[in-house]
């Protein structure tokens, strides 16, 4: 990420950013620009920047509930090109839920790396005037690369380096617990595989129901008919 816009940068709209970078340059002249770079990069970061880091990462957890909940409750196996290539292993998930943690680094992530490359070159060339902006993109673009490692964690009992445990128990990334919830028939709830942290509100708003409920009544299409009887063909 480039900062070579910051010594004329000026943080308007930064929330409780209380200086400008030319007036945080002036009490930094002994130190030189750099300091004052970094002082100002620290103050807006801790403010405006945090908020959207973490709005990414919300974002990646709606993203991800979003997708799953679409392939695991539209749609057929047999529909040409996507059935098979995209709905079909979300469908063999909820039969065979370990059968992830057989998949190597680049079966695991190889395909949300696909979509992420993109925003991560992208911010590559943002200059600081877009920073803040910046942070919201890395964390979600970060947080979606990381979304399917995640869930095989949260699939895998054995071998689990500590500091990933350490993680799922405080709850910042998808916990095995928490994901298991998903995995009770008919497969309704908890969609959300990258941290977890919007299934218990959209849970209890009846998010999920009420979107199916509406595109019941708009197509006539009933949720999940192909997930039940795909399911019963497989056992
Ligand atoms: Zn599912
Ligand atoms: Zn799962």
């Amino acid at each position: 990420m480039g900062f070579g816009g910051l010594g004329v940068w000026k943080p308007t709209g930064v929330v409780g950013c209380p200086v400008t970078v030319a007036e945080i340059v002036e009490t930094h002249k002994e130190r030189g620009v750099f300091c004052a770079q970094l002082h100002g990069m620290l103050l807006c970061f801790s403010q405006l920047a945090f908020i959207l880091f973490f709005a990414g990462i919300l974002t990646a957890d709606f993203a991800s509930g979003l997708v799953h909940w679409g392939a695991d409750t539209w749609g057929s196996v047999d529909i040409p090109v996507i059935g098979k290539a995209f709905l079909r292993p979300f469908r063999e998930h909820h039969i065979d839920p370990t059968a992830i943690t057989r998949h190597d680094l680049i079966e695991t992530n190889g395909d949300n790396c696909m979509f992420t490359i993109f925003p991560l070159a992208y911010l590559t060339l943002v200059t600081c005037e877009g920073y803040p902006w910046a942070c919201y993109v890395f964390s979600l673009a970060i947080a979606v690369t990381l979304t399917n490692q995640i869930h095989k964690w949260s699939h895998t009992y054995f071998g689990l380096p500590r500091w990933v445990i350490i993680l799922q128990d405080l709850h910042v990334i998808l916990p095995r617990k928490h994901h298991r919830i998903h995995h009770v028939s008919p497969h309704e709830t908890y969609f959300c595989i990258t941290t977890g942290w919007l299934n218990y509100p959209l849970a209890r708003l009846g998010f999920w129901q009420k979107t199916e409920y509406l595109i019941e009544n708009l197509t006539g299409h009933k949720p999940r008919t192909d997930d039940m009887q795909w399911a019963r063909k497989t056992e």
